[in-house]
């Protein structure tokens, strides 16, 4: 991987063989087991990472109460001023950042800066959204009072993140909860931890030079154990989530169990639908995009194209076309278009699910394999695959991270359409190809789509920072990133100021002394 410059960019970002994986800022220390980060690429060690124990966690947690005490009295705008700073040092280490996201992750190179340009993009909104942290004011019952809302910092924001986006997901968070106020614990995935010291080595430079104390960003490390230390911790009062559903009930439980608020951002089974008025060129990039970008381990991926009967043949076989000139390889090497699955355990997955859909009796047009020799030996690059199969087939209704594609056929009108793709337990993203005006509306009505995300003639997948982003049902019903998602990092407060010589009280009550 070194001819693709990975070694440079280690050392850009001051990720070393051996790294401390507990930070409180300029602070390092770590006492727990040895993690690895093998490249998914090429199979290589890339560095290891010490785990957080418990103990190293209440320091943590120390610095963080004793940093949020510092933080919270700075005026919003000098928070902004400061993220400012982080997102330009973002844009000096964009090219190193990206290169690790991809060696560390498996996604192209060309992903990697994307991810890190979002990170960016999510700084400068959130220094515009440091002077507008807006509350109402609202007209009192009571003569000569004054009544309004306003939003404080809520305290320590944990943040738990997956291994798909490494370094974005936690940049949505932190970027918004610092202008807010919050001070910010982060535990990234047990299977991109590099990534995660590099972001972190980012952070605790700004803070520094700006002479602000430990622990305003705090990096932890470790598999769940690390991550219940913060679900089950009475002093974090959010805890973000990213991740598979079933991590998210998990941590929902332990977080409600305490009365916390969390933020769940969990698993898509994203869907296309594709009516007789679908521009047909569109619809093969956006769904060949959909399924096969990030080697379909996005949480937008496309899962599912609902194709109306009347073009079915025409959409696959200009789909079956476009995979036939997928090239698969290194993912830093531009030329590719698909990088490996992150682990083994992920091609064991997706091996499953295409076991799966032909015993459902499902049929497979593009077939799948593991790929081997030369330029595959991290035994993770896998061949894109497509298979025709029933709606209500239990492997369709689950979310296979690996890029398997499914084909559904319907007839009659768009309603049937719906819902097919509203029949899964997940909400995240969802799209209709088509030029049929009713029929768009129809899909974003609220007889539409049941998702938090709905696209007209784009995919389903990528995401602009600008909106609130997010989907329902087993997705979690949080909301990251743009409008007004900033609300779940503060709280409310309602405040009403008497100034007169009187004491009236509300809804006119009597109470003579
Ligand atoms: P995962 O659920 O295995 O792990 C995610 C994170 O949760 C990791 O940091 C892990 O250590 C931690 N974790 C797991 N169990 C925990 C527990 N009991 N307590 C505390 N922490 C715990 O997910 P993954 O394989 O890393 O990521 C893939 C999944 O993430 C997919 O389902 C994908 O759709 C989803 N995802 C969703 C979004 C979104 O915004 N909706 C974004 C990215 C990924």
């Amino acid at each position: 991987a070194n001819q693709f410059g990975i070694h440079k960019a280690l050392k850009v970002l001051g990720v070393n063989s051996i790294n401390e994986g507990t930070s409180t800022g300029s602070q390092k220390f770590s006492n727990g087991d040895l993690i690895d980060s093998f490249s998914p690429v090429d199979g290589q060690l890339i560095g290891q990472v010490k785990a957080t124990t418990k103990a190293d966690f209440d320091v943590v947690m120390e610095k963080a109460t004793s940093a949020f005490k510092t933080w919270r009295t700075l005026p919003a705008p000098q928070r902004g001023e400061i993220v400012r700073q982080f997102g330009d040092k973002l844009r000096e280490k964009k090219e190193a950042l990206g290169k690790l996201v991809s060696y560390e992750m498996g996604k192209s190179y060309q992903e990697g800066l994307g991810e890190v340009q979002e990170m960016i993009d999510i700084c400068d909104f959130a220094v515009g959204l440091s002077r507008q942290l807006h509350g109402l004011t609202m007209h009192s019952e009571r003569p000569g009072h004054r009544m309004y809302e306003q939003y404080h910092p809520l305290g320590v924001v944990g943040i738990i993140s997956a291994f798909n986006f490494p370094v974005a997901v936690w940049a949505w968070n932190t970027a918004l909860a610092w202008i807010c106020g919050d001070v910010c614990i982060w535990k990234p995935s047990e299977k991109t931890p590099l990534c995660g010291i590099a972001c972190q080595n980012i952070a605790a430079e700004v803070f520094a030079e700006n002479n602000l104390p430990e622990g305003i960003s705090s990096l932890i490390n470790g598999d769940y154990k690390v991550g219940e230390f913060m679900t089950k911790d009475t002093r974090i009062p959010l805890i973000s989530a990213t991740g598979s559903t079933r991590m998210g009930k998990i941590v929902a439980q332990e977080v409600a169990g305490r009365l916390g608020k969390s933020l769940l951002e969990l698993g898509g089974n994203n869907a296309i639908i594709v009516t007789p008025d679908a521009d047909i060129k569109m619809t093969v990039i956006g769904a060949v995009f959909g399924a096969v970008g990030t080697c379909g381990q996005r949480c937008t991926s496309t899962r599912r194209l609902i194709i109306h009967e009347s073009v079915y043949d025409t959409v696959k076989t200009a789909i079956v076309d476009a995979y036939k000139q997928l090239r698969i390889g290194n993912p830093l090497d531009e030329n590719n278009h698909v990088g490996p699955l992150i682990d083994t355990d992920a091609v064991n997955m997706y091996k499953n699910a295409l076991d799966k859909v032909v015993e459902a009796g499902g049929k497979i047009i593009v077939a799948g394999a593991v790929l081997e020799g030369e330029g595959y030996e991290s035994g993770c690059y896998v061949k894109p695959a497509i298979a025709e199969g029933k709606p209500d087939f239990e492997i369709i209704q689950h979310e296979t991270f690996a890029p398997v594609l499914y084909l559904l056929k319907y007839s009659g009108g768009v309603e049937n359409a719906i819902e097919i793709q509203n029949q899964v337990a997940q909400g995240l993203s969802s799209a209709i190809m088509t030029n049929n005006l009713r029929e768009a509306e129809h899909f974003l009505s609220v007889q539409g789509s049941d998702c938090g995300i709905a696209n007209v003639n784009i995919g389903t997948s990528g995401a602009e920072i600008g909106g609130a982003f997010g989907g329902e049902k087993d997705t979690g019903g949080g909301r990251e990133s743009g409008s007004d998602a900033w609300k779940v990092y503060m709280r409310r407060q309602t405040n009403t100021i008497n100034y007169t010589t009187e004491l009236p009280l509300a809804q006119g009550i009597k109470f003579d002394l």
